[in-house]
């Protein structure tokens, strides 16, 4: 029996359907399913390994167990062990079960890295029950799941490459003990423990530090003002249009209104200049410019990007989504694909670029491995679902604008001069869409400018006007932006920068979109910064992407690398330990800053200040007993009956994700208000105030009660329609069960659902001192 190997169970599935010519059948051994079919030559199998089933880990031992600064160095040099992954038992013993029967083993994991260690895997694990299959492993590479492809991959098969492995599990290891390290001393330092532990990664942290870095700047920006001079000039047709004054920033004010009183009619048409512009069609998609494109003209991040382009891939939709290539190689059946994907309305546009003989761009990235990304099934878009749609439509108008001509437009400048001054405006005009015809998003709507000609002469219309600005700091770094400089700089792999990000997110080092650094976040990079460089650039973990190149190339050893990756990890972690006090006081201080929410206006009406001075604040408070959090008061110590009590309930985070919002309500003006949003599930935040006598919560339990209602009615309604539906139903099919509703949900989360809000119990803002002051007495 032969038996085949693929990474998921999808591409089992397709590789399964098309070797057989459709005759496979899906069986189940421990619950995972397995394609079968028999022919001349005999029986074939085809299974899933659905990723790694085994994982590098610490041995066991409590040395290697227990966080302790003095147990780290030991840690580091601990010597890693293989074990099975976590839900990965029968995945395990299905394919040990098939193996032992084979006599004829194909690993056709997907064709890089991760994919050739996790076939090196398969076959460790088939090798444990049946060594004589090792002489015989062959390994299938094809870059995507169609016909001809998986045809070829079979008909042509190839070794394992043992290299390619090596360099993917020499990272496991590296950013395991890396991780490992540096997570606990860190944590440890910081006496940030359970739940709080900081994470730090090889390449997490300095991807971190690539934000802060973006932040400080915006931070240290000086905003300096400036003015700018427009004027509207009356024209022929009857329509008056905008000018701007050739200087492009008055930096003084008094010069800017000097040009603004001398401006005076009739302007004059000095120069009439037009330009033609080319654009050249871009180049083909890697894996990169794909997730850059899809964020910058989708708004779909580079993890969902890449989400959305593997389904395509499992379907056989596109080719495989992780390559660096952007040049097509020599066997793609370039003009059969175009033909293809022309016969779909939405493509029909490109349709003429069979007419000519194809040339298409070439990016500077060359790749062997993989062809760059490009549809190979040719489908309506709107048989995907949403987003998906869009991603597939991206990526088939950027395949066959690869193809296209350069789009030309015309700009037109125009100079006019006014009582000594002058003032331009400026046209642009599509002339030939080129490539842009079909990648419509290069297409930017003209701006046409009245017909002019030199010596004319126009009123002004109106008086010249004046508009004040001042400098701004350079944006935040956007996702795709952020993806792309970790190219640069070789900071992770094409498959793990989307998770990267978003592990940022998680671990509530960033928030919002475009990532923004909470004050840990800033606080972890500054502290390592001063006291552990190379936590805090590129520098350090480039490096060591470059030796893990060399493993794939047989130029280095992947023992030798992880070696020197150890002694590197050593050095650093002492750096850290002689830095450790100052250290930790940056990262608490961050810490500190992170839960606060916002000024005590109860304290601030009373009086009552800090001892330096500045306000008391409300702040996230997590109790040592219960471990429930809460917001209360800075100004509250135990035994003082004077010290404010203002506390207030609020979303668990475990189960919500709380984010500031306003540090005093714009409506109420009483309390902070933050956003909240259920952990892990999509949806809008809803926004919260905590003074419960704010207006805007009294609507929205006033709306809360009207959705109440409204379910309500419906369920009566449904009930009533329900009975007689089910009884007719029950008699039509008496064996069919209908499933039962999903009430297992926990009761915390499903009533957050229907109500928008989770129940919180009461939130009142006390009077002064209510406890025992003078408000209290009163009664
Ligand atoms: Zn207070
Ligand atoms: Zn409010």
């Amino acid at each position: 029996m032969r038996l085949i190997i693929t990474e998921k169970n999808n591409s089992a599935e397709k590789i399964a359907d098309i070797l057989s010519g459709g005759s496979s059948t899906e069986n189940k051994s421990f619950t995972v399913p397995i394609f079968k079919w028999s022919d001349g030559e005999g029986d074939h199998a085809v299974v899933g390994t659905g990723g790694h089933m085994v994982e590098r880990a610490f041995p066991e031992g409590k040395e290697y167990k227990q966080w302790k600064l003095d147990l780290i160095h030991g840690l580091v040099d601990a010597p890693l062990i293989t074990r099975a992954s976590d839900g990965k038992k029968n995945t395990i013993k299905a394919i040990q079960k098939e193996a032992k029967a084979a006599d004829n083993l194909i690993i056709a994991t997907d064709f890089d890295r991760e994919g050739e260690l996790i076939g090196l895997e398969a076959l460790e694990v088939s090798l444990e029950v049946n060594p004589d299959l090792e002489p015989t492993m062959k390994r299938a590479r094809y870059s995507a799941l169609t016909k001809e492809e998986i045809e070829g991959a079979f008909s042509n098969l190839d070794e394992l490459s043992y290299p390619l492995a090596n360099a993917a599990g020499a990272r496991q290891d590296i950013d395991l003990i890396w991780g490992a390290a540096f997570t606990r001393a860190v944590s440890l330092t910081a006496k940030a423990y359970g739940a709080n532990f900081l994470s730090v990664g090889r390449v997490q942290s300095p991807t971190l530090g690539l934000i802060v870095e973006r932040e400080l700047e915006r931070r240290a920006h000086v905003y300096k003002p400036y003015w700018e001079l427009f004027a509207k000039f009356g024209h022929p047709s009857g329509a008056s249009f905008e000018t701007h004054h050739e200087t492009d920033k008055f930096w003084d004010k008094a010069e800017a209104e000097t040009a603004q009183s001398a401006t005076a009619s009739p302007g004059i048409v000095k120069s009439v200049t037009s330009r033609k512009n080319q654009s050249k069609p871009p180049t083909p998609y890697n894996t990169n410019s794909f997730q850059v494109d899809a964020s910058s003209r989708l708004g779909i991040t580079p993890k969902m990007a890449m989400n959305y382009a593997q389904d395509l891939y499992d379907d056989g939709f596109i080719s495989y989504p992780r390559t660096d290539n952007t040049q097509y190689p020599d066997s793609l059946p370039l003009e059969k694909t175009i033909s293809a994907l022309v016969k779909i309305k939405d493509f029909a546009a490109a349709a003429p670029l069979l007419d000519a003989p194809l040339t298409p761009t070439r990016g500077k990235k060359f790749d062997a491995a993989h062809p760059p990304i490009y549809p190979t099934h040719a489908l309506y878009p709107s048989a995907l679902d949403g987003p998906k749609a869009r991603v597939y439509e991206l990526i088939v108008r950027r395949f066959l604008a690869t193809f296209g001509s350069p789009m030309i437009t015309e700009s037109t400048r125009a100079d006019i001069e006014a009582g000594g001054q002058t003032y331009f405006v400026r046209g642009k005009v599509l002339l030939d869409p080129g490539y842009a015809g079909i990648y419509t998003y290069a297409r930017s709507s003209d701006e046409e400018i009245p017909a002019l000609e030199e010596g004319q002469k126009l009123e002004l219309d109106g008086k010249p006007w004046l508009v004040d600005k001042e400098t701004q700091p350079p944006a935040r770094l956007s996702e795709a932006k952020l993806v792309q400089m970790m190219d640069e700089q070789g900071l992770g792999t094409k498959a793990t920068r989307p998770d990267i990000i978003q592990k940022l997110y998680s671990r509530k080092y960033v928030r919002n979109h475009p990532p923004e650094p909470t004050a840990t976040g800033m606080a972890m990079v500054e502290a390592f910064k001063e006291y552990v460089p190379g936590m805090a650039t590129s520098e350090m973990t480039a490096t060591l992407e470059g030796e893990m190149d060399q493993i794939a190339e047989s130029k280095l050893t992947k023992e030798s690398v992880v070696d020197d990756s150890r002694k590197l990890v050593h050095t650093t972690f002492d750096d850290l330990r002689k830095g450790e006090e100052e250290l930790s006081k940056i990262i608490w201080a961050g810490m500190d800053k992170d839960r606060i929410l916002g000024p005590c206006i109860v304290c601030k009406e009373a009086g009552r200040t800090r001892e330096d001075g500045s306000p008391n604040q409300l702040r996230i408070i997590r109790a040592k007993k219960s471990g429930k959090s809460f917001v209360g008061c800075s100004g509250w110590t135990a035994d003082d009956p004077e010290a404010c009590d203002q506390t207030f309930p609020m979303p668990q985070p475990n189960f919500y994700e709380v984010t500031p919002l306003e540090e005093n309500c714009s409506i109420c003006h009483r309390t902070p208000r933050v956003s909240v949003k259920t952990r892990g599930r999509a949806g809008r935040p809803w926004k919260l105030c905590f003074n419960d006598d704010c207006p805007t919560m009294i609507e929205m339990r006033e709306k809360k009660a009207e959705r109440l209602a409204a379910q309500e009615a419906k369920k009566k309604a449904d009930e009533a329609a329900g009975k007689t539906k089910k009884a007719t139903k029950a008699k039509a099919k008496p064996g069919a069960k209908k499933k039962a509703p999903a009430k297992k949900r926990s009761k915390t989360v499903a009533a957050s659902k229907s109500s928008g809000g989770p129940d919180l119990g009461t939130r009142r803002v006390k009077k002064a001192g209510s406890r025992n002051g003078p408000g209290a007495t009163k009664k």
